[in-house]
């Protein structure tokens, strides 16, 4: 992170000699995280270790989004292309298969990281850094909150069977909302606030 930082820093140039002491000591800089496992063709060139195999990839990366400054944290930078991979920095590639054990071992072990991250500081400038975990897909979502079933949601915990039930109400864990809404948990809400008002 402070090598991403500097490189901002480097490439802000100007913009950054304009800010004021205070401004230049309150940078925040947010990033997102994520994890996800791929699969790819192995070739026939054989390692040195029978046991070994290069298979299945799990990579854990980050990319930076805003750079802000003061307390009403106006925008410094922005990362124009959020989606796509230009502004993406790897942090660990391993040879290994995507399953839910791993995929919350590597989570773990991002956020013990990221609480042992300090500020960048680079001459008088000081960067606090932000990381959201925000890049998920199904599989490590439902790892991460510990959902064993695609067909359960995991914001209420309700099972395929149950999404017809429409006057049920089912507790919402709070936690699992930073991963978004789960499709059929939020037309369930939506559809339920429609009869309501139509009775
Ligand atoms: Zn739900």
């Amino acid at each position: 992170m402070d090598h991403t930082a500097t490189l901002l820093i480097l490439h802000l140039g100007e913009v950054i000699e304009c800010l004021s002491n205070d401004e230049k000591r309150s940078l925040i800089l947010f990033s997102k995280w994520g994890c996800d496992g791929s699969l790819q063709i192995e070739y026939k060139m054989k390692f040195d270790h029978e046991c070994d195999s290069d298979a299945n990839i799990f990579q854990s990366s980050v990319v930076p989004l805003q750079l802000v400054y003061g307390p009403e944290k106006k925008i410094l930078w922005q990362d124009p292309t959020p989606s796509s991979l230009r502004y993406c920095r790897p942090k660990r590639i391993r040879f290994i298969k995507e399953t839910s054990d791993i995929t919350n071992e590597e989570i773990n072990y991002f956020k013990s990281q990221i609480t042992a991250i300090s500020r960048t500081e680079i001459e008088d400038i000081s960067i606090k850094h932000k990381m959201l975990f925000t890049m998920v897909d199904g599989k490590a979502c439902n790892a991460a909150t510990h959902t064993k079933s695609t067909m359960r949601c995991y914001i209420c915990d309700a099972t395929s069977s149950e999404f017809n039930d429409l006057i049920k109400k089912r507790a919402s864990k709070e936690e699992n909302l930073n991963f978004g809404l789960f499709l059929l948990h939020a037309r369930i809400r939506f559809f339920l606030e429609f009869i309501t008002c139509s009775i």
